[in-house]
């Protein structure tokens, strides 16, 4: 399926809503890190909410999710901007044998964060305690309480247990009320999406966007106002990994390239690997050495 996120609304509800389907997004994600199937659907989970949350930021605003859980899984890092382009990682990424279940893999404690940025400052911060154990509905907690976005969000996934992994769907779906909504009818809205049953027609088969919504409208009119392609993607670049080697001490550099011949940075976010041979590290360590950054 086609990576597509829906934005609108339900006018009669003024009710706003994101619908997403991120299955390309969550495999090139899940194949990057080498998760395995536990990591892998709660890393797709992150993802997906990501994705759905680009609907509430600004031009060059970005938001990046944090659920620091207290199981194996550990924390849980995504970030996207208001194009939807998401990225993330698990701290850990293979998690089977250790945990059998998604929730003993995230345990029963845990804190979910939530920090909006501009380029230049820190926008908002927001932190809770994971209550749900739930990704989802973790962070759509999180926004309701620090945020004072009421929100309600469910991610279902189709994901075979094969590796490399490759999910089959993996839809997102978001409501917020509007100043106007009457917030009884937003209640019994959002019972409805966090509903186990709801879920479980999620991940029974893909499902097209407009018949999720269709599901969640009850036969309500909708309005999409707008569309986007949500899709993996870092910033990192060759030239930003230089300036931070540049910055690190000469001798552990020096240390590095002794051992092993080489200097490999890994990037947290997409893991893509930089290499720097020999000669290379020791142009960084002239330009380091000559105060140029
Ligand atoms: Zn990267």
């Amino acid at each position: 399926m086609t990576d597509r996120l829906l934005r609108g609304q339900f006018p009669r509800h003024a009710v706003r809503f994101a619908v997403c389907q991120t299955s390309s997004l969550c495999s090139e994600a899940a194949r990057r890190h080498q998760a395995d199937w536990i990591a892998g659907w709660l890393l797709s989970e992150a993802l997906t909410c990501a994705a759905l949350l680009s609907i509430d930021l600004k031009h060059t605003e970005k938001i990046t999710l944090r659920w620091m859980y207290a199981g194996p899984v550990g924390d849980i890092l995504a970030d996207t901007t208001e194009d939807a382009r998401v990225r993330g990682y698990t701290q850990r990424v293979r998690l089977l044998g250790e945990a059998g279940t998604l929730a003993e893999a995230v345990g029963t404690q845990g804190q979910v964060v939530a920090i909006t940025s501009l380029p230049t400052k820190v926008v908002h911060t927001g932190v809770t305690q994971a209550v749900f154990q739930d990704v989802a509905h973790d962070m759509a907690h999180l926004l309701s309480l620090s945020f004072q976005v009421e929100s309600a969000m469910t991610v279902g996934l189709i994901m075979p247990p094969d590796e490399p992994l490759h999910l089959r769907s993996a839809v997102g779906v978001l409501l917020q009320p509007m100043p106007d909504a009457d917030l009884e009818i937003f209640e019994s809205m959002r019972q409805q999406v966090e509903r186990p049953d709801f879920r479980a027609w999620l991940e029974a088969e893909p499902r097209p966007l407009e018949a999720v919504l269709e599901r969640v409208a009850g036969g309500a009119m909708y309005e999409v106002l707008g569309s986007a392609e949500p899709a993996f993607a870092c910033s990192c670049t060759r030239p930003k990994v230089e300036r931070v080697l540049r910055m690190l001490d000469p001798a552990e550099l020096q240390d590095m390239l002794e051992k092993d011949g080489y200097v490999e940075v890994r990037c947290h976010f997409c893991a893509e690997a930089y290499h720097f041979g020999e000669n290379e590290v020791h142009a960084l360590l002239r330009q380091s050495a000559s105060g140029h950054a």
